[in-house]
């Protein structure tokens, strides 16, 4: 950006340093971009450390474009562990997954037709296959059809974004967290100019990315954007461990779960979801969780709950992304999405080159933010 005849670098203002906005900060700060991570909290303690952190596309076949982006992120996490290096976060173990009735396997069978047909791998192995070479100590039936996505992982969401914060801050990026960005001031031509934060600071900034998770609605407006937002809560509990009994993350009946570290399982549920807004306690979710986890890992059974936390998905209200600038606020833009933790790392480098040079990749042309509100 031109100051007179003297350039001075690009000042980006990253609201929310979760998966998304470390990715982005981490990819402007690389490119020269003088860049301010803030955080209302702390960093990577969001919805990024209470999410099921499976990387993968097999789950988003629901469209074409959707399922590219998150191939695309896919690779983009293997080219990140390259650069960043892969130590505590990146764990790219594949995945399993099997149903519990003919009905549902048939159609998980119909998904992986469709899949490799897509060109996605996906390999068709019996129960007893996977206990024997994978995974001994899940109870899987020895003649169930077990699907293997050998190409997904999991990430450990709350050690990547702090070791893209220290990056980040390393060439250069200043960090703000504990303090909650409060307004977004704008010139007489609509740009953006400037932020305001909780401790009465304001600072001035020519870019704002909102990478606020699910309080995004609320920092959108604060430009007058309406973001619409879909209500999608969700329940994870930790589980202690001596010794964790998986390997990789899986999908079984009523219950998904994977190692979260050396000591301790991750246990999600969709089915238990549903239960939220029944009004239902978390330690009662948690122990639905432990229960089904117990069925397909018995050694799960003498892990004590260490911690659950119930939180809204960050869904912009047709279900997909919302990533790009917002034409009628020069200066202002979004990287809102579920499936943060696979799309993290491909939106953190797309979103970077549409600031640092306005280029459009057409892997994001269905999920810009005009789309939301024209
Ligand atoms: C139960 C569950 C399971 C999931 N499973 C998967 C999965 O298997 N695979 C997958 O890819 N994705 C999954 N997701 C989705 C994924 O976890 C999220 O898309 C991703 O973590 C979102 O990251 P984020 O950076 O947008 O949000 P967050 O991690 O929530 O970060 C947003 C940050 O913004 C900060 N903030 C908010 N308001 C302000 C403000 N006014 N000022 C300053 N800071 C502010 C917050 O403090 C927070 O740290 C799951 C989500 C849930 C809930």
């Amino acid at each position: 950006m031109g100051i007179g005849s003297v350039k001075r670098p690009v000042r980006v203002a990253v609201v929310g340093v979760g998966v998304l906005g470390a990715c982005v900060g981490w990819n402007l700060s690389r490119r020269g971009a003088e860049v301010v991570l803030i955080d209302g909290g702390q960093a990577g303690e969001g919805v990024t450390n209470w999410s099921f952190s499976w990387v993968n596309a097999s789950n988003k076949t629901v469209c074409r474009s959707y399922f590219d982006l998150n191939v695309a992120g896919m690779a983009a996490h293997r080219e990140l562990a390259g650069t960043i290096g892969p130590d505590s976060w990146w764990y790219p173990s594949g995945h399993l997954r099997w149903a519990g009735d003919p009905a549902a396997e048939a159609k998980l069978l119909a998904a992986v037709e469709l899949l490799t047909g897509w060109g996605y791998r996906a390999e068709v192995c019996t129960g007893a296959e996977v206990r024997r070479r994978l995974e001994p100590a899940v109870t899987v039936p020895g003649d169930a059809a077990v699907v293997y996505y050998p190409d997904e992982g999991w990430v450990h969401g709350r050690h990547l974004v702090a070791r893209l914060v220290r990056q980040a801050v390393a060439s250069g990026a200043e960090h703000r967290f504990g303090v909650a960005v409060h307004d977004i001031g704008t010139g007489a031509d609509g740009s953006v100019r400037d932020v305001a934060l909780s401790d009465g600071s304001r600072l001035d900034v020519d870019i704002v990315v909102n990478a606020a998770g699910p309080g995004a609605a609320r920092i959108a407006g604060l430009v007058a954007r309406h973001l619409p937002m879909r209500r999608e809560p969700g329940v994870v509990t930790r589980l202690d461990c001596v010794k964790v009994p998986v390997r990789r993350a899986m999908h079984a009946p009523g219950i998904e779960l994977r190692p979260d570290g050396d000591t301790s399982v991750v246990l999600h549920s969709r089915e238990v979801d549903a239960l939220i807004d029944t009004g239902e306690d978390p330690a009662e979710l948690a122990r639905l969780l432990h229960e089904s986890a117990r069925h397909v890992v018995p050694e799960l059974g003498d892990c004590p709950i260490a911690q659950t936390r119930v939180v809204n998905r960050p869904i912009p209200a047709d279900g997909f992304p919302s990533v790009g600038a917002v034409p009628s606020v020069p200066g202002y833009y979004e990287a809102v999405s579920h499936s943060g933790i696979t799309l993290g790392p491909v939106i953190g480098r797309l979103l970077a080159a549409e600031i640092l040079s306005g280029e459009r990749d057409e892997l994001l042309a269905d999920f810009r933010p005009e789309r939301l509100s024209p």
